[in-house]
């Protein structure tokens, strides 16, 4: 029903449109160009076909319109879909640029409506790839070498378990290999890193250093410190300097560029501050039209900061703008701090925790509210659910906005059916992330039970409730196919299926990782689908996803990515 009124109120009405171009003619005060721009409309009848950039023919072009269709030829001008049709639409049109699709798959491109994309500084090394000690200090001796001396070194995700010589990296090693940078490399999980010689000398680390709190200085039979710690938290972390923007502004920006070749042409950024938004404008202005269209939400910072900030959810362009206010209601599975109304699974008492108290959470649910913010909501368990929700609709009803779009970030543990139903009522949606059901398998099984387990981060039942559920990755991973993969099949990691009933078809699936997405940040009368007027963001699959065997979904890989017309990733 709401879709419905939608769609008749945005610019895919052939009428409008119509219009608006006649606006724009008649904004102009030369006759010549309203004669042309009418010819080009197909007004003058003349049977000249019109020059446009690009025609991509002999597809199957699942357009995600409202009728499904399925459609061959996608005609591209100025970045947006001029026409979509059979195959009679090719010879209409005269192309700069004429792909033929060799009868692959084309869809709109994906929208990831919450991720976490984060650059990285010069100094840091990514080590989840490491199988070697050797291999280690190679990297690490490159790394002091590109930076010169005393710049610290940082790294993450080593592994003893996957190391050729079944054993840890030390200081003597990093000593080796950097002598005199500071060294820090954190085993992957984070709970332990190794440091060099000059790197416990800056963090003041000796012999005679007592273990901290809960963690441990390994020191070997001689009782000197080999350079690894236990639980190292800000032990010595704290000493390493915070990496300016600059630093990390070419990871970041590769990063982002790395999403178009998975199919991603919008994203939301889950977590960000309007102090850092700058930054985003500062690389969007660079590098215009070649990094998917971002939405940037940010920490409410309080009434006065964030209206200095002078911008407001939905304020920007077509490639970026600023997103919901995200709030952190509650923790996740992997703490595990997830606020459940029952207890975890063989626990007597511990239900995880809140972040916040409620008051501070009403607080800032009724200041951005009534300040006219979008709201994006962390909410895992369902006693973190229905307490945001309760919260929601109160601010709701003391102050009716229309068309408000307020969601929550996740939805793990399924809420009452009340809650549900408050939220269809009150238009509070969901982006979900159905392949937590698949990665986060472990965790479920380990803390939660009967229907609370089988029905972890629903899909169907939400939208039976009537909710609007699109679904994102949470970069876990950050591929949509696992996503896909997992919201039609229900499978975890294990081939296990968990709550057979929450399945979703594919095209279900597409579109909620595609116009349902769009939807979260207003943007769903420009993409999302492939129609007429909307942005030309689309995406090329190497198999046909609505027909594969469901269990080879996540083998399936893009070929290619255009973002607004512009081809930006191709597949070698
Ligand atoms: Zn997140």
């Amino acid at each position: 029903m709401r879709m419905r009124k939608l769609c008749r109120q945005n610019q895919e009405c052939p009428h409008l449109r119509y219009n608006d171009r006649i606006a724009t003619c008649m904004r102009g005060t030369y006759l010549l160009l309203l004669v042309s721009l009418l010819a080009a409309c197909g007004g003058s009848g003349t049977g000249e076909t019109p020059r446009v950039d690009t025609v991509l023919f002999n597809g199957k072009v699942v357009t995600l319109d409202e009728a499904s269709t399925i459609a061959s030829v996608v005609v591209i001008d100025k970045g947006r879909i001029q026409a979509v049709g059979g195959d009679d639409l090719r010879s209409r049109y005269s192309a700069t640029n004429s792909t033929d699709l060799q009868g692959r798959m084309v869809m709109p491109g994906f929208v990831d409506s919450h991720t976490h994309i984060r650059g990285q500084p010069k100094r840091y090394i990514a080590l989840n790839d490491t199988r070697s000690i050797r291999e280690l200090k190679q990297l690490v001796r490159d790394k002091s070498a590109e930076l010169g001396p005393g710049e610290w070194i940082t790294g993450y995700g080593w592994s003893e378990d996957v190391m050729e010589e079944s054993r840890r990296p030390l200081r003597g090693d990093l000593d080796e290999a950097a002598p005199h940078n500071p060294v820090y490399l954190q085993r992957a999980g984070g709970h332990s890193a190794v440091v060099n010689s000059l790197g416990l000398e800056i963090a003041g680390i000796d012999k005679a250093t007592a273990d901290p709190d809960g963690g441990v200085i390994e020191r070997d039979e001689t009782g000197e410190l080999n350079g690894l710690i236990r639980e190292p938290r800000q032990l010595v972390s704290q000493f390493i300097p915070e990496a300016s923007d600059e630093d990390v502004r070419d990871s970041l920006v590769g990063m982002l560029k790395a999403q178009l070749s998975l199919g991603i042409t919008s994203l939301v950024q889950a977590e960000d501050t309007i102090g850092h938004y700058p930054e985003w404008e500062r690389i969007y202005a660079s590098h215009s039209g070649d990094l998917p269209r971002a939405a940037v939400q940010v920490a409410w910072e309080g009434s006065d900061v964030m209206a200095q900030f002078g911008r407001k959810s939905g304020d920007g362009d077509e490639f970026l703008k600023v997103g919901a206010v995200k709030i952190f209601v509650d923790g996740g599975f992997t703490g595990p701090a997830a606020f459940t109304k029952e207890p975890y699974r063989g626990e007597s008492e511990y239900r995880g925790m809140l972040n916040m108290s409620i008051e501070a959470l009403r607080r800032i649910i009724r200041e951005a509210h009534s300040a006219g913010w979008q709201l994006g909501i962390h909410a895992i368990g369902d006693a973190a659910i229905e307490l945001t929700v309760d919260e929601l609709v109160d601010a709701l009803q003391a102050l009716p906005r229309p068309d408000h779009r307020h969601y929550l970030n996740h939805f793990t543990v399924m809420p009452s059916a009340d809650t549900m139903d408050a939220m269809a009522a009150s238009g509070i949606a969901i982006t979900q992330q159905p392949n937590f059901t698949y990665t986060l398998e472990g965790r479920y099984v380990e803390y939660l039970d009967g229907d609370r387990l089988q029905h972890n981060n629903p899909l169907r039942t939400p939208m039976q409730h009537g909710i609007h559920v699109a679904i994102s990755s949470d970069i876990l991973p950050i591929g949509p196919m696992t996503g896909i993969y997992a919201a039609v099949t229900r499978k975890g990691m294990s081939g296990k299926v968990f709550g057979a009933d929450e399945k979703l078809t594919v095209n279900e699936a597409l579109r909620a990782y595609t116009s349902l997405g769009a939807w979260l940040t207003n943007e769903e009368d420009r993409k999302g689908t492939i129609e007429t007027g909307k942005f030309a963001d689309l995406v090329v699959l190497d198999q046909d996803i609505l027909n594969v065997d469901p269990d080879h979904i996540m083998n399936i890989n893009v070929v290619q990515t255009w973002l607004g017309g512009k081809l930006v990733y191709q597949r070698e």
